[in-house]
């Protein structure tokens, strides 16, 4: 494992961590959880594919990293990547300076829950680590490209320029990954008119133009856009006064619904899993059928939506544990752009093993690819180009 990358991405109470190879062949991963608790514990797979569990009651995150730390020291990292949910107007991944760190903290009130947990792993493995590179990748940063007309709301003008009130977009490290994988595949490496749909718990779509992203489905806040697990997606704004006035609900109340009690899980009043939603409607439960049909119908109308800022269509990528996985969502898709000419194979699109990539179409029309995504090697690639850089930058001097 040499040359390898600790990519590291902290929750509130969690902790996810892959060491990735120069290669990205090899990789030792896990997750630290329940941190704070008397069951907090580390569960992982080793270089060998042994699971391992090692318990570390009450452990917060400092002593959750150093634990982790410990372990991996003899393959040597040399760099750590953190993931950051919020990068605000930063456009690529940056080496963690004060003033970086200064930037992810004033984009807090952007992503309230994410933005704190991160800075606490960040500021951990600096006190541990200071004398390796660290790198702060951030999911918003690939959509900095978006033109204006794209990312504005139309809202007054000052909301914008003093508070910071447009649309970012986020799941950037995946709709990048995907895209670019997905167009070298095509045999024409970030060029040309892809449209990505990242569909999991969360859900996403992209616009990608000669390998920029030129539109997506999230905004402000990661809900907007899609039907996802609890998420409701697009609304009408007004929902909130609505909901204030007849039933007197207030702002934390309507959010907690817009967010954890909506989407698959609200539509169906069963589940917020895919999987179970399919077994669901197809024992003929009819709350399913029709979850699973909101999903795909809101899904085609936002890439047909997205399809407005791409000069022609090459292809589009399905991903995330729904896009890798469920041929019968894709296909169900599809069927609601009857209009851009998709020719899908059935057969090859059923055939379609789990975390494999491949391409389903039947030859005609626009591409259509599946390929599973890779946030974490992507984020090792990004980390690795910075420590790089800076070395250089350092060797010039
Ligand atoms: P993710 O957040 O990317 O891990 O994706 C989680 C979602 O993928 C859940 O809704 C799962 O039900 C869904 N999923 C995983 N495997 C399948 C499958 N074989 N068929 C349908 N949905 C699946």
């Amino acid at each position: 494992m040499s040359n390898s990358v600790l990519v590291i991405n902290c929750g509130s109470s969690s902790i996810k961590y892959a060491l990735v190879s120069e290669r990205r062949e090899d990789r030792i991963y896990g997750l630290a959880e329940n941190l704070g608790a008397s069951d907090a514990r580390i569960k992982g797979i080793t270089k060998g594919g042994q699971p391992i569990e090692i318990a570390i009651p009450n452990a917060n995150h400092e002593q959750a990293l150093e634990t982790i730390l410990s372990r991996l020291s003899e393959y040597q990292p040399q760099a750590i990547g953190h993931r950051v949910v919020h990068g605000g107007n930063l456009t690529k991944a940056e080496l963690l300076t004060n003033e970086i760190v200064e930037k992810i903290r004033e984009a807090t009130p952007l992503a309230p829950l994410h933005n704190p947990a991160h800075l606490v792993g960040i500021e951990a493995t600096m006190r541990l680590f200071p004398n390796l590179p660290q790198v702060a990748v951030f999911d918003t940063a690939f959509h900095q490209t978006m033109p204006d007309y794209a990312y504005r709301y139309a809202l007054p003008k000052f909301l914008y320029t003093e508070h910071g009130v447009r649309r970012y977009g986020f799941h950037g490290t995946s709709h990048a990954y995907v895209s670019e994988r997905g167009s070298t595949l095509a045999g024409m490496p970030n060029q040309g008119g892809w449209l990505t749909a990242h569909l999991g718990n969360g859900s996403s779509t992209c616009a990608i133009w000669n390998g920029k992203s030129v539109d997506t489905s999230m905004g402000l806040t990661p809900l907007e856009g899609l039907v996802m697990g609890t998420r409701s997606g697009d609304v009408d704004p007004s929902i909130h006064s609505f909901l204030a006035k007849n039933l007197g609900w207030d702002l934390y109340k309507i959010d907690r619904m817009l967010n954890n009690e909506s989407g698959l899980y609200g539509l169906s009043n069963l589940s917020n899993d895919m999987r179970t939603l399919i077994e669901a409607s197809e024992r003929g439960n009819e709350d399913a059928t029709l979850a699973i049909e909101v999903f795909c119908y809101r899904l085609a109308k936002s890439l047909a939506g997205l399809s407005c800022n791409l000069p022609q269509l090459d292809g589009l990528i399905f991903t995330g544990g729904i896009g890798e996985n469920a041929a019968y969502i894709r296909e169900k898709t599809l069927a609601y752009l009857p209009h851009f000419g998709f020719q899908l194979d059935q057969q090859r699109n059923n055939e379609l093993k789990r975390g494999t990539e491949g391409r389903v179409d039947a030859g005609q029309g626009p591409q259509i690819w599946v390929i599973p995504t890779d946030e974490e090697g992507r984020i090792a690639q990004e980390t690795r180009h910075v420590a790089e850089q800076q070395q250089h930058a350092l060797a010039t001097l």
